[in-house]
């Protein structure tokens, strides 16, 4: 990124220094012993010990605090930054329950990870000389943490993934005022040097791809993700200014900021939505409104997100949806219908259209939200495979898919954070590694 747009998405959580790291480390109570683990490392899905790392910086060894966190979590530096940690481990701290606010722990864990990845100190000891082969489809964070721990069973290990680089959407769709690149490329080094094999640009599609996957390769897990944005069928949609979430982002996270007008329409009700609609307000739209087509209370997005992006001047529309998007070449106006919450049989609440009820929101600007498609093409590509609500259904409890040789994890089966992507990860290499040493 350039230092313009470095000075326009300044983090929103800064590095401490290690004199500010050791100051908040002795505000924690180091909650927890061996039989209750703390409750902050019950809400880290990758259960990373908290109040032992936290009090290693405390003692000024913030070697062993790094060693700690990236010996549960092979990102712990990427999810330092971009983890929702107000519903996880600091909404977790018991100070929350005292009227004092939580420690500090992701900025801590940042800490942590950064003294040891700095010095490139993070070894995947590699058992070499297993023969098994495992393809991973998917550089993202579930693929690159399975690969992380099947190397270190021995595995040979080979990730597919049709983008130049790795990371998935945190390389190319998180917000830079959480994580721009770094710390990935420190992140991934110990699997390279570990010997994981990588095959950018290299999309896995169709039947005879995947065949001849299944011959080179003992166990294949599927890393995918989700796929495009979902479309709104509105009328304009393919006006100049109108714009799908995922492009929008890519542009800028690749140092290209798309053009951006005075005035933003953002539809959709998600982090994604939010995410976008504080991106438009860095790069200098003055008026940026988020219109939802339910109210506030059923925004998938984290309240503590709606509460920020309030804060920042966003305005909200809710219980309204775009019936059009207006203007001759480029979009001038997005027109809306407001909604209402009506009861099914079973008194779930959808929205529906109020009869006329129609404005305009002047807009040069217009960027759609609301989703991304399951890559549910795989079902062709792969006997067995099946999707369901746009999640892979999988064995219960497992990471296997009806397909015995497939394991999958992250969002393509449900996940929605990095940290949950990171463990699942875990889990499938710990199911992958069960069924190749023949124990399932
Ligand atoms: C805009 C946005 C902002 C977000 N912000 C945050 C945040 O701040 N904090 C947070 O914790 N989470 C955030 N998330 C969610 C988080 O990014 C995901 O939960 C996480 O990246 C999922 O990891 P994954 O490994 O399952 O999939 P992905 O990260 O999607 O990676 C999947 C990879 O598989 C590759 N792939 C797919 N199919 C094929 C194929 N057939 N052949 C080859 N390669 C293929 C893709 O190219 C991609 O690189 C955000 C998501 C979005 C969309
Ligand atoms: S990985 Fe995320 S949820 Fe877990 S302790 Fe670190 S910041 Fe908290």
């Amino acid at each position: 990124m350039s230092v313009q747009l470095d000075e326009m998405f300044r983090e929103l959580k800064p590095p401490l220094t290690a004199f500010e790291a050791q100051k908040e480390a002795s505000r924690c109570l180091e909650c927890g012993g061996p039989y209750a683990p703390a409750p902050c490392t019950l809400a880290c899905p990758t259960r990373i010990d908290i109040p032992r790392f936290v009090s290693a910086i405390r003692r000024g060894d913030q070697d062993r605090a790094g060693h700690i966190v990236f010996s549960s979590n092979p990102l712990a530096g990427t999810c330092a930054r971009v983890c929702p940690t107000p519903v996880m481990c600091e909404g977790a701290c018991v100070l929350n329950h005292v009227g004092q606010r939580p420690v500090a722990i992701a900025r801590l864990q940042r800490n942590a990870a950064h003294a040891v990845s700095n010095r490139a100190a993070i070894d995947l000891v590699s058992r070499r000389g297993q023969s098994r082969r495992v393809a991973i489809i998917g550089a993202g964070p579930s693929g690159l943490t399975c690969a992380a721990e099947l190397v270190q069973h021995g595995y040979q290990v080979t990730i597919y993934d049709q983008n130049p680089e790795p990371g998935g959407l945190v390389r190319y769709a998180i917000a830079p005022y959480r994580q721009r690149v770094a710390p990935l490329p420190d992140e991934i080094e110990p699997l390279t040097r570990a010997g994981v094999q990588f095959r950018f640009n290299t999309r896995v599609a169709g039947r005879d791809a995947f065949s001849e996957l299944e011959k080179e390769a003992d166990a294949i897990f599927l890393g995918v993700g989700l796929g495009q944005d979902m479309e709104l069928d509105v009328p304009g949609h393919r006006l100049f200014g109108v714009w799908q979430a995922l492009p929008f982002i890519r542009a800028l996270k690749s140092g290209r900021p798309p053009a951006i007008g005075r005035s933003t329409v953002v539809i959709g009700g998600g982090n994604t939505a939010l995410d976008v609609a504080r991106e438009a307000v860095r790069l200098g739209s003055e008026q940026v409104t988020v219109i939802y087509r339910r109210d506030r209370h059923s925004m998938p997005a984290y309240d503590y997100e709606v509460s920020e992006a309030e804060a920042e001047g966003i305005r909200f529309h809710w219980l309204a949806s775009p019936v059009g998007f207006l203007g001759e070449a480029w979009l001038d106006a997005v027109e809306c219908q407001y909604q209402e919450l009506v009861p099914d049989k079973v008194g779930r609440f959808f929205p529906e259209p109020v009869p006329g009820a129609i404005f305009r929101l002047p807009a040069d600007t217009a960027i759609m939200a609301v989703g991304q498609v399951a890559r549910t093409e795989l079902e062709q590509w792969i006997s067995g495979i099946r999707f369901d609500h746009g999640r892979l259904v999988m064995d219960a409890d497992s990471t296997r898919t009806p397909n015995p040789k497939y394991f999958a994890g992250g969002d393509a089966v449900g996940g929605v954070s990095v940290v949950e992507a990171v463990q699942w990860g875990k889990r499938a290499a710990e199911d992958i590694h069960r069924y190749l040493a023949g124990e399932d």
